[in-house]
């Protein structure tokens, strides 16, 4: 089949059930590649690989593992090299974003969690593929946050997890290139997902609160998966001479001057 832009590429993506995380292992399957990814959620990850596979022309392939445990971070990776036989694209993206807080209310134990979420796992997917990837001057893509360079308000542990991806996508490009290795990062800003769609119902004004949302981007609306996927498989399938970069797939949402005094007004 012509046009195929990752044709039997094997590529492993974290979180891949829903979301981000589905919308880059569909957009990779679309263009011929063929797909581990991995979930904590056995029937939501059974149901995509079904779904992926009866459209092809690549194939997905389900493992199941909670990606806060280091051995199955390894047992994922083995399994993968086991079934292909190489790895040549890492997408790191399992990740969620804590419901909004001032400092005061989140605990050391919170913030500790979510960096075992958010940060050691793609340190550790990272580690346990770099011996693959070297042998086939494969790519790293690390899905980061806008937020982890602009800031968001009440989401002080999920904004430090984010910007510690930004740096540690540039520390790893560095060593990395010797072996040919490319480290790449993509900072979404509001991607339609099942994580916006359960925060949303936590909101009495969810429409409004919606509304908003889209229009925190210039282009007034939220991005799709597919969107992120087309993003990695660019870095993963073109981007050649681009390493240690972040691309920010924002629609513009960090541009523009606006009214942003937190201050309380006094009469
Ligand atoms: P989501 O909750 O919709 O999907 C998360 C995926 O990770 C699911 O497949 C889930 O099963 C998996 N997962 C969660 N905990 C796990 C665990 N312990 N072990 C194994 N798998 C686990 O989230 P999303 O909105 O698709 O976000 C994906 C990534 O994109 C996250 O890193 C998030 O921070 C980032 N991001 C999202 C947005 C957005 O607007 N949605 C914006 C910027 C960055």
């Amino acid at each position: 089949m012509s046009g195929l832009r990752y044709k039997d590429k094997i590529t492993l993506v974290t979180g891949g059930s829903r979301g981000i995380g589905k919308g880059c292992v569909e957009v990779f399957v679309e263009n011929g590649a063929q797909v581990a990814f991995c979930s904590n959620d056995d029937e939501e990850g059974k149901h995509t690989e079904r779904d992926l596979n009866s459209r092809g022309p690549g194939e997905s392939w389900f493992i199941y593992g909670d990606v806060t445990k280091e051995p199955d971070i390894k047992n994922i990776v083995e399994k993968t090299i086991e079934k292909y036989g190489r790895l040549d694209c890492l997408i790191n993206n399992v990740g969620t974003h804590p419901p909004p807080h001032p400092i005061d209310e989140f605990s050391a134990e919170d913030f500790r969690k979510l960096i075992d979420l958010n940060v050691v796992s793609y340190f550790l997917f990272s580690k346990y593929s770099l011996p693959h990837l070297r042998k086939t001057a494969g790519s790293i893509i690390n899905i980061s946050s806008l937020v982890g360079n602009i800031g968001q308000g009440q989401a002080v542990t999920y904004c430090a997890t984010k910007g510690a991806i930004t740096s540690m996508t540039k520390a790893l490009a560095i060593d990395e290139a010797k072996y040919n290795v490319r480290v790449n990062s993509i900072s979404p800003s509001n991607i339609w997902t099942p994580l916006f769609d359960s925060y949303l119902k936590t909101c009495p004004e969810s429409e409004e609160v919606k509304k908003g949302f889209e229009n925190n981007q210039l282009l007034g609306r939220f991005g799709t998966i597919q969107e992120v996927g087309h993003a990695c498989l660019f870095l993963a399938a073109d981007a050649t001479f681009c390493t240690g970069i972040e691309i920010n797939l924002s629609a513009g949402a960090e541009l523009n001057y606006a009214n942003k005094n937190m201050r309380p007004t006094t009469s």
